[in-house]
């Protein structure tokens, strides 16, 4: 074991950290792989679902949320598949309120929104923070193509969000050949709806391993069109945001450009699928199934804390430096087929 695993065990509250100095302070819960969307880029054509009996609970996954806070997690995302399709899920995100007396700061979600209007005032109520809102096309006849779901429903969960005061983000996932009509449109409108959006270079993360580097739309593609109608600024400053800052006319947008310039060198984040499969990278190969040490923490014994702590420690601190699938072989993009098709994990499992 080295030093700094030796310090955060002797400081139980010492902030995980891996063997690059990147402390953890966020963790992404995905609490269910189903949705009822079917995004190109996101869902298989055939997806086999998570059995439900296999889903960690709902107090589960509070008292690992709990652990988490106790070791320096600051910010909860709840995420999915999609996270409004799990009964319990605002009360959820309600119990997880009490966490902000020992250090949790923030809890948030990600959202397909179509069930936001419904949805809205209770997650408000709840004590929600904010919400990232995917939407990738304005075009209702496009987005149906994109997503197999009706666009108005989404854009009054949108309206709903904001009339009872929860902030939000909105992801637009770029496809070139789909969707990259949408840059202008999305930014004029980010502007009128006072929101940020942030446009998202496609993963090789889709459920069906179509991703081709040809599919991306890359950042400087992005700034090259929104040269068209915008003056584009950068926003300077650092942060471990994955999205890239810039103000098109003053007005802030982000570009989480994963492809070709990725954020690993400031990751602080960690992943725990619905199944208690635990991630420290997006791109990881495979997960390491912390379900029956998760659901040891309820029987409140220390011996329990002390395992999934030491498991933990180990773990993060071997999380690489940059995510498995780079190889420094190509000069724009640096991603490898090769090993994209050793994956077992997509995005709808994982959540973003
Ligand atoms: N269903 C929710 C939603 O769509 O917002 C939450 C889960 S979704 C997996 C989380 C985020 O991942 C969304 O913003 C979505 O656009 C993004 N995403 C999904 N597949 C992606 C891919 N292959 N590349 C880039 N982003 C992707
Ligand atoms: Fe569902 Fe979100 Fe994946 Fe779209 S991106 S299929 S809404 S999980």
């Amino acid at each position: 074991m080295n030093a700094i695993s030796h310090r955060n065990i002797q400081n139980g509250t010492s902030p995980f950290e891996d063997q690059f100095g990147r402390q953890k302070r966020k963790l992404r819960i995905s609490v269910t792989d189903r949705c009822n969307f079917k995004c190109v880029y996101c869902m298989p054509e055939h997806p086999q679902w998570m059995r439900k009996q296999d889903l960690l609970s709902f107090e589960e996954l509070y008292q690992f949320c709990d652990f988490m806070v106790r070791r320096g997690i600051e910010h909860i995302r709840i995420t999915g598949g999609e996270p409004l399709m799990r009964q319990g899920v605002v009360h959820f995100i309600s119990t997880l309120q009490q966490l902000k007396k020992i250090g949790l700061k923030k809890v948030s979600m990600t959202t397909n929104a179509h069930y936001l209007s419904q949805y809205a005032a209770a997650l408000k109520q709840a004590g929600l923070d904010d919400l990232n809102i995917s939407l990738d096309s304005l075009d209702a006849e496009q987005f149906l193509k994109l997503t197999q779901k009706q666009l108005q429903a989404v854009l009054d969960g949108i309206q709903q969000a904001q009339e009872v005061g929860l902030p939000i983000k909105i992801n637009a996932v770029l496809i070139k050949g789909m969707n990259e009509d949408q840059i202008l449109p999305l930014a004029h409108w980010s502007i009128q709806n006072h929101c940020v959006v942030r446009f998202i270079e496609f993963m090789p993360l889709d459920g069906d391993a179509q991703w081709s580097k040809a599919h991306v739309v890359t950042e400087q593609e992005i700034l090259n069109t929104l040269k068209q109608d915008f003056e584009v600024t950068t926003q300077q400053g650092k942060s471990s945001e994955p999205a890239r800052q810039y103000l098109i006319n003053g007005h802030p947008i982000g570009i989480i450009s994963t492809i070709s310039n990725s954020f690993c060198g400031t990751c602080d984040r960690l992943r725990l699928t619905a199944k208690g499969e635990f991630y420290n990278c997006l791109f990881a190969p495979q997960g390491m199934d912390l379900k029956t040490q998760i659901q040891g923490l309820n029987t409140q014994q220390s011996d329990a804390r002390i395992r999934l702590h030491h498991t933990l420690l180990e773990y993060i601190w071997h999380k690489k430096q940059g995510f498995d699938v780079i190889q420094q072989e190509e000069s724009t993009f640096k991603i490898s087929a090769k090993n994209i098709e050793s994956r077992k994990i997509s995005m709808y499992m994982i959540g973003g």
